[in-house]
């Protein structure tokens, strides 16, 4: 049958009719270039920025607002929590980031007391958005969200290793001078110290390293990609060493994640959720999930060695010891 002759396909419910609306707690650095990020993907219609300090979030939507007229057709408010109803996502990028030689640990007790306050209050505004977590130690975190939420647990995606993951490959493709779309390599587990590279699954082109090294007549460097990884790893550490605060790598993960939700892309991605990781259950850290409109979801274990398998329980540890320092009151 052609679509003309069934004419203009009807909408299923007068939801599909709301304005694409994004919240975003906390307009500091990550939350205020997320937004600019968001503008210019054109994904919504409405952005909305909620910050403890109201003139801060005011500022940054006038500023983002000018932006519009030469970008997309976007509304940008500031607002209270009653301005994120209906939103489809709500990201939580409020809280204190690192200073130079601090860990994302060391932040925990300051931002889940934080979340305390916030989390909430985006329950009760917007109870059927899917909640994005960017706030450090992003796992502990993810995990503090969906406690306090109360959502179900493929509602509340921390963005975990998705900014590792681009920085792997990143290093990967300087190193192999390979565009990084064609590299897969993730980065799983914690976003922090105990994070892992997944070397046994690296791929270019689908071919693992070593085959790829042979087959374009190079030689496999271990020491090489040593290095790549432990520039992934300590990238945020030498990004706030020369800029105290790292914001444009963490917001482009944040709009594709966006993305990938919005458009139902059914997207494996690095993203930190809730469940039994590394034999470790009622933990939450990055694994490949599957994201798409309704959330994240748990598809497979990743098949990794046996030394792989030592580091992500190791991880997962880690995590879970640092979510049973937090008092959530029950
Ligand atoms: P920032 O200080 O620039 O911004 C934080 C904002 O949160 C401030 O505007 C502050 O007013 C607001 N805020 C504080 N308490 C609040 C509350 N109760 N309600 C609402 N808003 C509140 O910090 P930043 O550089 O934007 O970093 C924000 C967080 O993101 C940090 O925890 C940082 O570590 C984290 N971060 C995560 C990643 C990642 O990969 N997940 C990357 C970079 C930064």
């Amino acid at each position: 049958m052609s679509a003309a002759k069934d004419g203009p396909r009807k909408p299923a419910n007068r939801q599909d009719l709301r304005p694409v609306r994004i919240s975003i707690i906390g307009a500091g650095n990550v939350g205020a270039t997320t937004a600019y990020a968001v503008l210019l993907s054109g994904l919504a219609a409405e952005i909305v920025l909620v910050d403890v300090n109201n003139e801060k979030a005011e500022g940054e939507a006038m500023d983002l607002s000018h932006a519009a007229p030469n970008t997309h057709q976007t509304r940008i408010i500031s607002g209270d929590y009653d301005a994120c109803a209906g939103s489809s996502v709500v990201l939580i990028t409020a809280g204190a980031n690192q200073k130079p030689g601090q860990t994302r640990m060391d932040l925990l007790q300051i931002n889940a007391g934080i979340f305390k306050d916030i989390i909430p209050k985006v329950a009760k505004a917007a109870p059927e958005a899917i909640l994005v977590v960017a706030g450090n130690p992003v796992d502990v975190l993810t995990y503090v969200s969906w406690k306090l939420s109360g959502f179900e647990k493929h509602r509340v995606i921390g963005s975990g290793t998705m900014l590792d993951t681009a920085r792997f490959r990143y290093e990967l493709g300087q190193h192999y001078q390979v565009d990084p779309r064609n590299i897969h390599a993730d980065i799983i587990g914690e976003h922090g110290d105990t994070e892992l590279p997944v070397w046994s699954q690296a791929s270019i082109v689908g071919m693992r390293l070593q085959d790829y090294c042979r087959q374009s007549g190079q030689k496999y460097n271990h020491e090489a990609m040593v290095k790549c990884f432990q520039e992934t790893k300590n990238a945020a550490y030498e990004i706030i060493k020369r800029k105290k605060m790292t914001d444009k790598g963490i917001a482009a993960a944040l709009m594709r994640l966006v993305e990938t939700i919005l458009r139902d892309e059914n997207t494996l991605l690095t993203v930190s959720t809730v469940g039994t990781h590394g034999g470790v259950s009622g933990v939450s850290l990055s694994v490949p999930v599957k994201v798409n409109r309704t959330g994240a979801h748990y598809v497979l274990d990743p098949e990794l060695s046996g030394e792989e398998k030592a580091e992500l329980e190791k991880s997962a540890k880690n995590i879970k010891a640092n979510i049973d320092s937090v008092d959530l009151g029950k």
